[in-house]
């Protein structure tokens, strides 16, 4: 991939880049990482990364870790020895995630990992889902009268129960509030927002497969969502968005562009995966 005039900075064998995927459409890649990716000896990427992205990345060996692949939970201890390994072979690393890297995707983690090995990297930000996904849904997440604020917050923790959060000031802190990893925990975190104030009649989004072919943007209240949330797809990549820039949405949609860039693939059968 080349742009005339535009020079990328060196991506050094035994390096590791930590990369952001965007929330599924290749458009929403950065340079960086369509450099990183065409430059790749390897790519250790998740579950959720498109086999369009992956497709960017020709030369590459890909390897699955995640705690999606095939239903099995790699361990994060695992994949962080992982990368220092392959690092270790004299490989251009690109560890490629979901969105953003740092934005609940562990990243931070890799980078305290590979720093403690002596590995040099890089942190290549990405669109996270609930920048890019709630913008292809047609939802503005601030607006100058409706919406000052808002907050990011994943709704279950690591063992997948409700996640550690203090409701109440989350409910009382932001106008639009936009949860990660809220499906299963949905029901119980409206009835926490709902006791703290947040009206029963709120609308809400529950935004699937963002900025893909097959995104699905559905909508209802607080009072509904619990129910709502059982006609997605189970697995579907859903973010649940609460707020007042919702009932935007009709104004827009009509004549918002939302088709996102394909890319001709054929990487599927390079996948490896990292053993669980
Ligand atoms: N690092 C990622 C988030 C990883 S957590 C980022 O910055 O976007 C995984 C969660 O992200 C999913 O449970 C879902 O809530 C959200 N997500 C990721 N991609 C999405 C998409 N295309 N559409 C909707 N939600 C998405």
């Amino acid at each position: 991939m080349e742009f005339p005039g535009l020079v990328g900075p060196r991506f050094d064998p035994g390096s590791v880049w930590l990369v952001g995927a965007g929330p599924g459409d290749p458009g929403l890649l950065t340079l960086h990482a369509a450099f990183a990716l065409s430059l790749a000896d390897v790519v250790v990427h998740d579950a959720l990364v498109s086999e369009a992205i992956l497709a960017l990345a020709p030369r590459a060996r890909l390897e699955m870790a995640g705690k999606r692949a095939c239903g099995v939970r790699t361990q994060q201890l695992r994949i962080n020895d992982r990368l220092v390994q392959l690092a270790r072979e004299g490989l251009r690393v690109v560890r490629l995630k979901g969105g953003d890297p740092l934005v609940f995707g562990r990243g931070g983690e890799e980078a305290l990992a590979l720093a403690a090995a002596g590995i040099a990297f890089r942190i290549v930000p990405g669109i996270s889902a609930g920048i890019g996904g709630t913008a292809a849904a047609g939802i503005p997440l601030t607006h100058r009268r409706l919406a000052r604020s808002v907050a990011f917050a994943t709704g279950h923790d690591s063992s997948g129960e409700l996640a550690d959060v203090d409701w109440g000031s989350l409910a009382r802190g932001s106008e639009v509030l936009v949860f990660y990893m809220a499906q299963r925990r949905i029901g119980q975190i409206a009835e926490r927002l709902m006791a703290a104030g947040r009206p029963s009649d709120e609308a809400v989004a529950l935004v699937s497969n963002a900025t893909r072919a097959d995104q699905d943007v559905r909508i209802c209240t607080l009072g509904t969502v619990g129910g709502a949330v059982a006609g997605i797809e189970a697995g579907a990549a859903t973010l649940v968005l609460v707020g007042p820039t919702v009932a935007l949405r009709p104004l827009l949609t009509d004549w918002q562009q939302i088709e996102p860039m394909t890319v001709e693939t054929g990487g599927a059968e390079r996948r490896l995966r990292v053993q669980g």
